[in-house]
């Protein structure tokens, strides 16, 4: 019994010891403020898209508990129409795009497709139905058609090389050595803001599913450019439920809907036409692009002249 007891107190110390060690790391996480991991819920389904509508239902979200980003946020995306967002940057938009792919969970709220919240299906199904085109394209250190291809892996290569002529980037690949086998990410070549968010179009083009999310970053990008973009855009968006994120207030003119976020919440909404003529924040941000696009004009010309 003697011999046994050593054992047996030790099994005791070490359990102890654990169980010290593990109440540690839950104050660290308590500490850090750090967030559960999304994960699938026990029993959650498959994820059932019917038409693709997608809802947010009063949506309460924070990144960090003491700072709310959306207040209260409520719309809807009928099936194949496009919402723009638009609005001051900061405003929470590419949030939005983030918790619609379920990065994170919302703290209030429901955000479903077709009537399902998110949070009761697989996120590898969720996923699967939405394409998304971020505001910053990661590539990964591989071939410029495996950056396509991973949009749908079984595609053919003629279907990699129709996607990204229909993303306005096959031309471009056509004229670089390699080809499609050229080695892009980090460690290959340095792809511009513009080309690397038309890979991420054609991506899309392949995967070609029933939702999309835009974050446009045309910013960056000169009028020509953007406006390739904008038409490889429109062609995905066709007939899909697209929510846009619009930068350039010209790309939402044709809209469903327009929804002005400002500081976490909806400040207007409404049609184009609607939004000018009730001469708010909308109006307001339409007249200074339309000056800024008509400075730049100007200085285009007097270049030419020049
Ligand atoms: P927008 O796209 O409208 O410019 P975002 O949705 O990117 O705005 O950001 C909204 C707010 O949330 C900003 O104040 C931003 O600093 C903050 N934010 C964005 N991402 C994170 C994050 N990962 N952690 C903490 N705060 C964040
Ligand atoms: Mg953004």
């Amino acid at each position: 019994l003697m011999q046994l007891s050593v054992p047996l107190n030790f099994i005791g110390f070490i359990y102890r010891e654990i169980r010290q060690a593990m109440t540690d790391i839950e104050q660290m996480f308590d500490l850090l403020d750090v967030k559960e991991e999304v994960t699938d819920r026990e029993g959650a389904q498959p994820l059932l898209v019917a038409d693709g509508k997608v809802t947010f239902e009063d949506v309460h979200f924070a990144y960090d508990s003491n700072r709310p980003i959306l207040k209260g946020v409520s719309f809807e995306v009928p099936a194949g129409k496009t919402v723009a967002i638009v609005g001051p940057s900061g405003a929470g938009k590419s949030t939005i795009s983030r918790l619609l792919f379920r990065f994170y969970d919302i703290q209030e709220g429901a955000i479903r497709i077709d009537g399902q919240d998110i949070r009761d299906v697989t996120q590898e199904s969720l996923r699967a139905a939405i394409g998304m085109v971020p505001q910053d394209t990661v590539l990964f250190n591989d071939t410029i058609a495996y950056n396509i291809r991973y949009g749908r892996p079984s595609a053919s290569e003629e279907e990699v090389a129709q996607a990204a002529d229909l993303a306005q980037i096959g031309d471009f690949i056509a004229r670089l050595p390699d080809g499609y086998k050229t080695m892009v990410g980090e460690r290959g070549l340095k792809l511009s803001g513009g080309e690397k968010q038309r890979v991420a179009i054609a991506r899309t083009i392949l995967k070609a599913p029933p939702i999309l999310m835009l974050d446009e970053a045309t910013s960056a990008l000169d009028t020509s450019t953007e406006q390739e973009i904008q038409a490889s855009l429109d062609l995905v968006s066709r007939g899909r439920t697209t929510l846009v994120i619009a930068h350039r207030l010209s790309t939402v003119i044709s809209a469903d809907e327009i929804i002005v976020l400002q500081d976490g919440r909806i400040a207007e909404r409404g049609r184009h036409s609607d939004l000018l003529a009730a001469r708010g924040l909308y109006a307001a941000m339409w007249d200074r692009q339309r000056e800024a696009t008509e400075a730049e004009e100007t200085l285009r010309r007097a270049q030419q002249e020049d």
